[in-house]
């Protein structure tokens, strides 16, 4: 099963895709988070992307698609995926349907989870992540059990350069101005599943998995 997860910085959407994927199995990738990774590794990739993700502007598509696939084609992913922050243009969306069709698999779901722009802003003020492995906190909501630790593997937190100032109104811009067009995209192919993001953790995972599982 190949699941997408759109939805807004700040709509919960990176939890829910962890989640997701201890429940099923399957394994979570976040383009987002292989491009932090890259970035922390100094690869190439990492140096190429560096000043976009500081100003909050989308990575090149070229360079975004092609990581991807690559990370696609390893075996762990042979039985599904849950796909979170790619695709983020219709352009991304079909690359990747191409890229999938070659390898005689689909994209089987999608999901939009819906946050209001004003809970958007407020969530994003008090996020925090890991430095280990990206798992998100938030100092209002969710805070871990010590302040500054990850409850799961022990690593520091940090607040991302990208989540304060002007960059946090550029990602939303390009969300409500460019993302959201993969609605339609994927409306049109009768994939498309809309869930109120506006719910506790648990309550939208459970509405996820009950989509899921009723597949
Ligand atoms: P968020 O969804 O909160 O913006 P991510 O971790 O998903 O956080 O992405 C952080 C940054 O990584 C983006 O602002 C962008 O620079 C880059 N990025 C992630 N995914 C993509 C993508 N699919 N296409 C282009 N750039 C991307």
């Amino acid at each position: 099963m190949n699941v997408i997860l759109i939805g807004a910085q700040g709509s919960g959407k990176g939890t829910q895709a962890d989640l997701l994927a201890s429940e099923l199995g399957l394994p979570h990738v976040s383009s987002g988070d292989l491009f932090r990774q890259a970035m922390a590794e100094k690869t190439e990739l990492g140096l190429k992307v560096k000043s976009y993700m500081d100003r909050g502007e989308l990575v090149p598509d070229d360079l975004t698609v092609a990581m991807i696939l690559s990370r696609l084609a390893m075996p762990d992913c042979t039985g599904g995926v849950i796909l979170d922050g790619f695709p983020r243009t219709v352009a991304q969306g079909q690359a990747l349907d191409e890229g999938l069709q070659k390898v005689g698999k689909q994209i089987d779901l999608v999901f939009y989870l819906e946050v209001p722009r004003e809970e958007l802003l407020a969530r994003l003020s008090g996020r925090y992540i890991c430095r280990a492995n990206q798992h998100v906190y938030n100092i209002n909501t969710r805070p871990p059990k010590t302040p500054g630790v990850c409850d799961i593997d022990g690593s520091p937190l940090y607040q991302r350069p990208d989540d304060t100032g002007e960059a946090v109104q550029r990602r939303l811009d390009i969300f409500f101005g460019e993302t959201i067009q993969l609605l339609d995209y994927y409306r049109e192919q009768g994939k498309l599943v809309t869930v109120d993001g506006n719910h506790s953790i648990e309550q939208v995972q459970k509405t996820l998995l009950d989509v899921i599982r009723g597949k």
